[in-house]
């Protein structure tokens, strides 16, 4: 069990609060915890981090499901697998901050009047700038799910300029502070009881203008690029799984931090396999004979094996058959889950003539042969000579 707060009281909101309601609570206390009111106040700052991770799950309807269904496993799911054979140090299902900034602009951009203002009250911009985390949906099928897979995906990001190592100069050198607006990065005005902030039109909120661009990023100091990256996919991945690959999203300039990667995992119909868990169910037709007769039906199983299901004589339509073990790898485990199997026990239609007189003769001889239908038509019996 987790020991985290639960996000819905973290928000002050109720479990059936709406996306609005959500909304406009987080906006309340976000005004009230943001670290620039509470400068030095750790805790504060803590509760406002937790309070940024709770709202990025609950204003997702996505995610709220998976929250409301797994709790906080179905965000933490702890990493530990693959340690062999990936260059990339390990997926993270953890829950990262990587969201926050765009939280920030999410609830902050109508209040201030254009994007987030960062570095914590110290009257500077912040010249380094973290890579903003990117998203990557990826679809496999339920047997890429159970045996784990590797795919190779290409996205587009950003990284660092070389020719000017993010400063967007023409000599590659850290540009001035900005005359315009003193470093802030922000300009201020008081409009009646308001200050009214906005972004600095000079610098665009760095707080250091480039005179002198550099040719190579026309002063942007970042340069997209396509991007290759394999990325191992775990046996027994649940479908909506999002895996954080740390550090893989745009890069971050001039000593800030790169992005995350952040890849949500479909898994997409099978076709004769419904999954739930580690456990796969399906319903397979059989005639009527073989319920009655007994004998053995052959299924491919997930992990390509063919298997053998024993169909027992006397079988009755709906009966589920559990084939131990042939269900879906568990994350990080060894265990697996188990098949279930329904029969759906068919009437046979359009007979020949032929038919038709053999099974004819069997309804003659065979009254016994039904004692569910033979109690029904006693109890039917004894209704009519009581009504009598
Ligand atoms: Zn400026
Ligand atoms: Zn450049």
């Amino acid at each position: 069990m987790s020991t985290k707060l639960d996000y819905y009281k973290v928000l002050e909101v109720e479990r059936t609060a709406t996306g609005e309601e959500i909304k406009k609570s987080f906006r309340r206390l976000a005004m009230k915890f943001h670290p620039d009111k509470n400068p030095g106040d750790k805790e504060c700052e803590e509760k406002f981090k937790y309070m940024c991770e709770a709202y990025e799950v609950l204003k997702d309807e996505q995610k709220r499901a998976a929250y409301d269904r797994y709790g906080h496993d179905a965000f933490a799911q702890g990493g530990g697998f693959g340690s062999g054979g990936n260059p990339f140090g390990g997926f993270e299902f953890n829950f990262g901050s990587g969201g926050f900034s765009s939280i920030f602009e999410d609830i902050f951009s109508e209040f201030m009047g254009g994007g987030p203002r960062r570095g914590g009250g110290s009257g500077r911009a912040s010249y380094a700038k973290h890579g903003e985390d990117l998203r990557y949906d990826i679809k496999i099928t339920l047997e890429e799910a159970y045996s784990g897979t590797e795919k190779e995906i290409k996205y587009k990001s950003t990284s660092a300029c070389e020719k000017c190592h993010g400063h967007g100069t023409k000599d590659g050198k850290e540009p001035p502070v900005c005359q315009h607006c003193n470093g802030t990065g922000q300009t201020r005005r008081q409009q009646g009881p308001f200050i009214m902030q906005a972004q600095c039109p000079n610098c665009g909120g760095k707080g250091r203008a480039v005179k002198d661009p550099c040719p190579e990023c026309s002063g942007h100091g970042e340069i997209s690029r396509d991007r290759n990256l394999k990325i191992k996919i775990p046996a027994g991945i649940e479908h909506a799984t999002r895996m954080r690959i740390s550090g893989e999203g745009e890069a971050g300039l001039r000593g800030g931090q790169n992005g995350d990667l952040y890849v949500f995992v479909t898994v997409k119909n099978h076709k004769i396999y419904d999954r739930e868990g580690a456990n796969l169910f399906t319903e397979v037709p059989i005639s009527f004979a073989k319920a009655a007769l007994g004998g053995t039906i052959t299924l491919p199983s997930i992990d390509g094996e063919e298997i053998e299901v024993k169909i027992e004589e006397g079988s009755q339509y709906g009966k589920q058959i559990r084939v131990k073990n042939h269900g879906m790898n568990v994350l990080n485990s060894t265990r697996k889950g188990d098949l279930y199997v329904s029969l759906k026990v068919e009437t046979p239609v359009k007979l020949t003539e032929r038919q038709k007189e053999i099974l004819g003769e069997f309804e003659q001889i065979s009254a016994e042969n039904h004692p569910e239908q033979k109690g029904f038509f006693e109890k039917i019996k004894e209704l009519f000579s009581k009504a009598s």
